[in-house]
């Protein structure tokens, strides 16, 4: 009954139908005019709508357009997408995205069609009529870029289909998933360095957002990039606050977190499908809209709960790790592990899914005692090859390690994917409150004392029973008030000393062993310590969590101040109009950055409105009208 079993799902649910949702692209002209003399600038503004390139976007893009392969890694939401797709609209051809999820393929797909890009892609969840003619405007050039999974690419159809048809360039999404030491291995992807021969001139670009350093080093290598440019940016996500805490009562302490967030998006990972159908029934019956999702369900109540997520506003998706790979949504507002994850890296790409518009998310985790044995006898017991068996549990120690850190998350993280920073980042937990931290070598003592008094036989509950001078029947049968160790524990109440003991297994001076009722035993490594010749400083077990926001119930957004806020709830009702007008979520319409924009700006015009962040000529032509009358509704 471990809560960490693995959950992958055996097949990738579809996500809703693109081809469906904006059928009018076939008609559509290029949205780079031929004989236009375009830059990367202009394409970024006309077609995008944004002002100015983001971070080292500019340099990738120019690269690609000069016909050089390149290596992009970026943290999720730095802007990767535009990366290749300007440099597709700019070079003549069709560009090739290479993607691991027809999920992912459908959300970009969807968003590009949106921009009046004309995008698609190629899986065999599409009817064969409409795989047929997409192939067909392949042929006559009629296609600005292309989505493919890379098994249809080096399998079979996908490289006759591809057979004379000019290229703009290729990019290789998710290209850590090529790495045999990642999270996310898939092995189509190892034939990828075969691009090279099937498509020579045609310019590479492998793009991850991975901040597995072994990941990174095995990309260029394995994809076989020929003499790439690298582009390497800060991994930092400074809009994502990390918290961590001990369990406590989890179901009261995943409500007080939720109460904060009344009307957003987010996702609770759980270590357990059991765990996972139990929560969002008790948040279901709590009023929430959260929806299971693990890879024991059917595909087609996935599939539903996936789209209900990606549509919706307010969804709370409870999931296994099962879920979340290739979500694009961009206005996730939360994460909440209420087990912990596997690795440091997998808390990063989990807590990763949250913000990625770039505006104010929250991260928070739940880990206990329990946790801590469980993850270890689960590296212990897995089946791995030693090589790989040594890896995991050097991962494993890391991320215990950093739970247990009293320093800054965020720099401490960064620093595990091989980025220094100085200081302190001031937006995180630690950051907010610092731990105390005090001398715990006596205490420490005298708990492994009582450990070893009463024959290793016991779990943390006992043993601090005795600690205290509790006389329980358990105490009085056995005899243990007459130990030497009773009682000698007062300096710490209950709660104190569960936080020595889950910091002294942590740290691997006590170990407890999850076959046999969680017993307390001494490692060699407690020696030292026991003896008095090392000093061992813990953090302070910190009374049940404050809040930091106040509870209560706070309405989503709630930093929009309430004069704005009937303007604010009437542009989101235009948008979920036109969104379910054209079957696709909100987020495609205008993400919440550019309604927060327009918002701001309150345009009466056109012009004003194009102006605005995020609003492209395609968008304008499609929607402008509609948000401005619900402008001058509000305003008049
Ligand atoms: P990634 O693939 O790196 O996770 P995306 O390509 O999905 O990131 O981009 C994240 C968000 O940032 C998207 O909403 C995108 O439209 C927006 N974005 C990207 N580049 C810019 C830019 N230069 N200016 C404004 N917004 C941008
Ligand atoms: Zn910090």
């Amino acid at each position: 009954m471990s809560e960490f079993e693995p959950d992958f799902p055996a097949d990738d649910p579809p996500s809703f139908s693109p081809a469906s949702a904006a059928a009018a692209s076939e008609a559509l002209p290029r949205p780079v005019p031929a004989d236009a003399k375009w830059t990367p600038e202009d394409v970024l503004q006309h077609v995008f709508g944004y002002a100015a390139f983001r971070g080292r976007q500019a340099e990738v893009i120019a690269t690609a357009v000069a016909g050089r392969d390149a290596l992009v890694l970026m943290p999720t939401g730095a802007g990767k997408s535009l990366c290749y797709q300007i440099p597709a609209l700019l070079r003549p051809g069709t560009g090739l995205v290479i993607s691991p999820l027809i999920a992912l393929m459908a959300d970009q797909v969807l968003a590009l069609k949106a921009l009046g890009v004309r995008a698609e892609f190629l899986n065999s969840t599409l009817p064969v009529e409409v795989q047929r003619s997409i192939v067909g405007r392949l042929r006559r050039g009629e296609l600005d870029l292309l989505y493919l999974a890379p098994e249809r690419l080096l399998g079979g159809r996908g490289a006759a289909e591809l057979a004379e048809v000019p290229l703009s360039l290729i990019a290789i999404d998710e290209a850590h998933c090529v790495s045999l030491w990642g999270h996310d291995f898939r092995v189509d992807y190892l034939a990828l360095h075969r691009l090279a021969e099937l498509f020579p001139g045609v310019p590479r670009m492998a793009l991850t957002a991975t901040a597995d350093l072994r990941s990174r080093e095995e990309i260029a290598e394995r994809l076989a990039l020929t003499n790439p440019a690298r582009f390497v940016t800060s991994f930092d996500r400074p809009n994502i606050h990390y918290r961590v805490c001990v369990k406590d009562q989890a179901p009261r302490q995943l409500e007080a977190f939720l109460a904060e967030h009344i009307g957003e998006s987010g996702i609770v990972y759980c270590g357990s499908r059991r765990r996972v159908e139990e929560t969002a029934e008790r948040l279901a019956g709590h009023g929430y809209q959260a929806l299971p999702y693990h890879a024991g369900l059917a595909p087609e109540v996935r599939a539903a709960h996936q789209d209900r997520f990606l549509r919706e506003e307010a969804v709370v998706m409870v999931a296994t790790v099962a879920f979340g790979m290739g979500i694009d949504k961009p206005d996730v507002r939360f994460v909440v592990h209420l087990d912990p994850p596997r690795s440091l890296e997998a808390y990063y790409q989990e807590t990763g899914r949250a913000g990625r518009d770039g505006l104010p998310a929250e991260s928070m985790l739940l880990y206990g005692l329990q946790d801590l044995t469980w993850m270890r006898e689960m590296v212990e017991q897995s089946e791995s090859p030693p090589e790989r068996k040594r890896v995991e549990r050097d991962k494993l120690e890391a991320l215990l390690a950093w739970f247990e850190r009293p320093d800054c998350r965020r720099h401490a993280l960064l620093e595990y994917f091989g980025e220094t920073r100085e200081g302190a980042c001031g937006h995180c937990d630690n950051c907010d409150t610092p731990p105390e931290t005090f001398d715990a070598s006596v205490p420490a003592q005298k708990i492994m004392s009582a450990i070893a008094r009463t024959g290793q036989r016991f779990g943390a509950g006992h043993v601090i029973d005795v600690l205290l001078g509790k006389q329980t029947e358990r105490v009085a049968s056995l005899g243990h008030a007459e130990l030497s160790v009773f009682g000698i524990g007062g300096e710490l109440d209950a709660r104190g000393w569960r936080g020595v003991v889950r910091q002294l297994v942590a740290q691997g001076l006590v170990q407890s062993d999850p076959e046999n009722f969680q017993v307390l035993k001494l490692t060699e490594a407690a020696r030292p310590v026991l003896r008095g010749e090392a000093r061992l400083v813990l953090r302070k077990e910190l009374a049940r969590v404050a809040r930091t926001r106040g509870a209560g119930t706070a309405p989503a957004a709630p930093d929009i101040d309430e004069t704005d806020r009937p303007l604010w709830e009437a542009l989101r009702q235009c948008r979920r109009a036109l969104a379910e007008a054209a079957g696709v979520p909100p987020y495609v319409v205008f993400h919440d950055a550019t309604l927060r924009g327009i918002l701001a700006a309150r345009p009466r015009t056109l012009g004003a409105l194009r102006a605005v962040s995020g609003v492209g000529d395609a968008k304008l032509e499609r929607y402008g009208q509609a948000f401005l009358e619900v402008i001058e509704d509000a305003l008049d």
